[in-house]
């Protein structure tokens, strides 16, 4: 460990705040659930990102950086990819169109997180290389659901392969749903195949026009659910610690992920923790294309579909971390306005700061992001810190550019040539000038180079430097 923090993360699965104890503080292991590769990620997707990408750097900051394994999947089979496929391929077979659909949306996804300022995942595997069985030997879909229907919790029928939730009897554990619930919302007319309708499809059938592959059943195409037990297991062994997603995955997927994991494994846990961002909406409303408020990444990022401008990935990481991970966010311009400025006055005050490699956030800023990534509580912090940095303290505003980077801030994304820490010579002549002026209580002169300085955009603010009590002065662009 490199840091004495103790982390307290919100667990799901036993509603409260637990100290975290890793499995082995070597290898602290998470898995997130990753993006449906179809189109451009929406402003919703980024929040698990953001959200994840914080936690991995405060385990790194925690156990050490070679001490996490982060992986985050990408799902590259799915029904609203094929529809893709046909819709912009129609002269190419399926595969290839499907493939050309997956790298391009794979291609800008990888972008617009990067973007956002956060750290690439140890891993980051593809469904479609973990349904047959590998070369390497790393579990993989098909062997997952073989051994399922060996140890009777899954069974073939009608072409599927479905998952026997009766054969679990502690199934609905993460949600708090029990059969009885799910048999009550089930319509049992269209899953007559299924012993139980709360029963869930491990391997489907696919058709000519349907991307498939060659199984025990069939050729077909696994359901959503295993992917993810088939790649965490690749990565991160049958239990590990943290597993995370949004709180729309709670179920069915992660109840269902638990249910494949634990019984092929035959564990008494998947991952240990299990945590879940909250919802976010734009402007007051569920986001929907045809309420025409759907917002992708990229369109924050590069065009003016919010606000008129496009907005830094910097800001739109602050937007989203100043709300509390597991509360709700109405992602506004409004809001958007708020993370700029709060940045921006960061990187004014933290401007100048020379980092090496091995320079330390602050340790407040840290505490209270061990306590459930409290992140709203670091930034009163940072606004502490940012504050002794403008009275003109190094000492601050180094703290502040090492805690802003650790953050996953760039130090100088918003700041303009105005803003930058290599003060114009002219200013800075103008200040010494009127100083000197001051000091020789020449007063018409002093105002006079404050108000030349004025037209250009430039105000003066005099103090009093804290340890040798001098008159000083400090300049900022009044844009
Ligand atoms: P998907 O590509 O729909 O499987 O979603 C990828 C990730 O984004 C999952 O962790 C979802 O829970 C999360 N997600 C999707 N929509 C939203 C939203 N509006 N707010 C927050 N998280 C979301
Ligand atoms: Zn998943």
């Amino acid at each position: 460990m490199t840091s004495g923090t103790p982390l307290n993360l919100y667990n799901t699965l036993t509603r409260t705040k637990e100290p975290f104890v890793p499995l082995d503080a070597e290898n602290v292991r998470m898995y997130v659930c990753g993006p449906t590769v179809y189109d451009f990620a929406h402003i919703g997707n980024a929040r698990p990102v953001i959200v994840f990408d914080l936690l991995f750097r405060l385990l790194r900051h925690t156990y050490g950086a070679n001490h996490v394994t982060y992986v985050r999947n990408i799902t590259d089979v799915d029904d609203k990819i094929n529809a893709r496929a046909a819709r912009d391929f129609p002269a190419l077979p399926l595969n290839e169109a499907i493939r050309r659909v997956t790298e391009k949306t794979g291609q800008q996804y990888a972008a617009d997180v990067k973007a956002l300022g956060t750290l690439e995942p140890t891993y980051q595997p593809r469904a479609t290389d973990f349904v047959l069985p590998r070369p390497d030997g790393k579990p993989d879909m098909v062997s997952l659901i073989e051994r399922l229907i060996a140890n009777g919790h899954a069974y073939a029928a009608n072409g599927e392969v479905l998952f026997d939730v009766k054969s679990m009897p502690d199934y609905g554990q993460l949600s708090g749903r029990n059969l009885e619930d799910n048999l009550a919302g089930a319509r049992i007319a269209v899953d007559a195949h299924k012993k139980n309708p709360a029963d869930f499809v491990l391997w489907k059938q696919s058709s000519a026009e349907e991307p498939g592959w060659e199984s025990p059943w069939g050729r077909g195409r696994p359901g959503w659910h295993i992917e993810c037990s088939a790649m965490s297991a690749a990565y991160l062994g049958e239990v590990f610690d943290i597993h995370g997603g949004g709180l729309d995955l709670i179920f069915p997927h992660h109840e269902n992920e638990i249910a494949q994991s634990r019984c092929a494994h035959g564990t008494h846990e998947m991952a240990r923790v299990w945590m879940h961002n909250g919802f976010l909406q734009v402007e007051g409303q569920k986001m929907s294309k045809s309420l025409g408020n759907f917002v992708t990444i990229n369109d924050l990022l590069e065009t003016g579909t919010m606000g008129g401008h496009a907005w830094h990935g910097d800001v739109l990481r602050l937007a989203m971390l100043m709300t509390h991970y597991r509360e709700p966010i109405d992602f506004s311009v409004k809001r958007l306005e708020e993370a700029e400025t709060k940045l921006r006055d960061w990187q004014r005050a933290a401007r100048g700061a020379e980092l090496a490699n091995d320079d330390a956030p602050d340790a407040s800023v840290i505490a209270e992001l061990a306590d459930d990534l409290n992140f709203h509580r670091a930034s009163v912090v940072l606004d502490a810190i940012a504050k002794k940095a403008n009275r003109d303290d190094a000492r601050a505003s180094h703290c502040l550019a090492a805690t802003l980077s650790f953050l996953g801030f760039s130090l100088d994304s918003l700041l303009t040539s105005d803003d930058g820490w290599e003060e114009p010579p002219h200013i800075a002549t103008a200040i010494e000038n009127r100083l000197a002026a001051l000091n020789a209580r020449d007063f018409a002169k002093a105002d006079t180079i404050r108000n030349e300085l004025s037209e250009q955009g430039i105000s003066l603010m005099d103090y009093k430097d804290p340890e040798t009590g001098e008159r000083k002065t400090k300049w900022e662009s009044k844009r």
